[in-house]
């Protein structure tokens, strides 16, 4: 009998699926739709990075790489980490892969047996809990409400791990909510997992996105003791505007290093050589566009944070990093707007797409069945349309 693995059976279909095929519909009609669907900036790689990427193929440099990347971005990889962060790696701690889903994919993969199970916080990036199943673990999803901001406490963290807990997932800021931990936080996070001899999977990709002047804490950046269990995951999609270039990485001890870039090296062989010269002028270049890009999405993201809150039926924390904010609708739970009855925050997404051709993310699959996700990686002009849009669905 030819039959597909019950592994790969296992794996969901994306829970946006239904909003954006129908979104797709409907501009397919003419429609003018409107997406806050997509977690990518909209801004264009900048210059300098595209040149990297052009000067590399005139240059030959076209040829596989080390399984792991190149040294020189190892290297550069380690400054940038170094100058931003002020933890100290080396380049054999550096494992380069196709974009940070692929390192958190790869090093779940190394570091899971069958039936380990991994802590994951919700609301929380959809792919954490299919990348634990698919790499044969067991997510266990913890829940946090508005009422503690969206972060997980340690006693939370505590009351939940059993002999089978290997690893604790956090996204710092976090990926749907726009949270973040601060130093202290963090750190009595990490100490339940030195306490219990747990790994650290710390998602720092959005942690040039901070808004309102805070500073950024690595979870390598707590102590030696947290440090030796950390996998930090960054990349250069969400800081660069790189999702198409398709490089992100890890940085934990050597050994798991070791084996991340044996798995690699049977699997992808290296990720895009191109992209890794672009990634190194990206690391190592001038920093100031990414700067630019994290004052205009702070000023979009007061906008649409405010003007979500003066509106009536649904609310808003204003998120204090990445790009997203999730929007509470469940004080509309059982009304009727855009002639249907609305249950949760996918009946809205529909509802909403079909009244008023505006494409949200319903957060269901995020473990916040209640919720929308905006993002504000969106154009200022398209985040007012959005939003007046909103405001008349609103009006029913
Ligand atoms: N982590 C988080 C929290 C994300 O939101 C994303 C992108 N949506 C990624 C990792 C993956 O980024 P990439 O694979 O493009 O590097």
């Amino acid at each position: 009998m030819r039959q597909i693995s019950a592994k790969a059976a296992a794996i969901h279909e994306s829970s946006t699926l239904a909003v954006s095929d129908l979104a797709n519909r409907l501009r397919a009609e003419g429609k003018d739709v409107i997406n806050f669907g997509t977690g990518e900036p909209d801004f264009d790689t900048p210059e300098n990075i595209k040149e990297a990427a052009i000067r590399a193929i005139r240059e030959g440099k076209t040829k596989y790489t080390p399984a792991s990347g190149l040294p020189a971005l190892k290297e550069a990889v380690c400054k940038r980490l170094s100058e931003d962060l002020g933890v100290s790696y080396e380049p054999k701690n550096i494992v380069v892969a196709s974009g940070a889903k692929h390192s958190i994919y790869v090093a779940l993969c190394c570091m899971l047996d069958p039936g380990d199970e991994v802590i994951i916080p919700a609301p929380f990036w959809v792919t954490y809990a299919e990348a634990v199943a698919m790499a044969g673990g067991k997510p266990v999803i913890l829940s946090t409400g508005e009422e503690e901001n969206f972060l997980l406490q340690p006693q939370a963290l505590e009351a939940a791990i059993t002999p089978r807990t290997k690893a604790l997932i956090l996204n710092n800021p976090s990926n749907p909510t726009g949270m973040f931990y601060t130093a202290a936080q963090l750190e009595a996070l990490c100490q339940v997992c030195v306490k219990h001899d747990l790994w650290i999977m710390s998602d720092e990709i959005y942690y040039r996105l901070l808004y309102d002047g805070l500073r950024f804490t690595s979870a390598a950046a707590l102590g030696e003791e947290i440090k030796a269990r950390t996998i930090l995951v960054n990349g250069v999609s969400k800081s660069y505007a790189m999702t198409g270039w398709r490089i992100g990485y890890t940085a934990c001890e050597a050994s798991l290093a070791k084996v991340m870039s044996n798995f690699l090296s049977h699997s992808t062989s290296a990720p895009s050589t191109i992209s890794q010269y672009a990634a190194i002028e990206a690391l190592a270049g001038p920093q100031e566009s990414v700067e630019e890009m994290r004052k205009v999405f702070e000023e979009r993201r007061n906008y649409m944070a405010d003007r979500i809150n003066s509106l009536p039926g649904v609310h808003c924390i204003k998120p204090h990093g990445a790009f997203y904010i999730m929007m509470n609708m469940s004080d509309l739970a059982g009304k009727e707007l855009g002639g249907k009855v609305i249950r949760d925050g996918g009946d809205f997404a529909m509802s909403f797409l079909t009244a008023e051709n505006v494409a949200l993310v319903p957060c269901a699959g995020f473990g916040a069945p209640q919720y929308l996700r905006w993002t504000y990686a969106a154009s200022m002009e398209n985040i007012h349309r959005g939003l007046d849009r909103l405001e008349h669905f609103l009006k029913g």
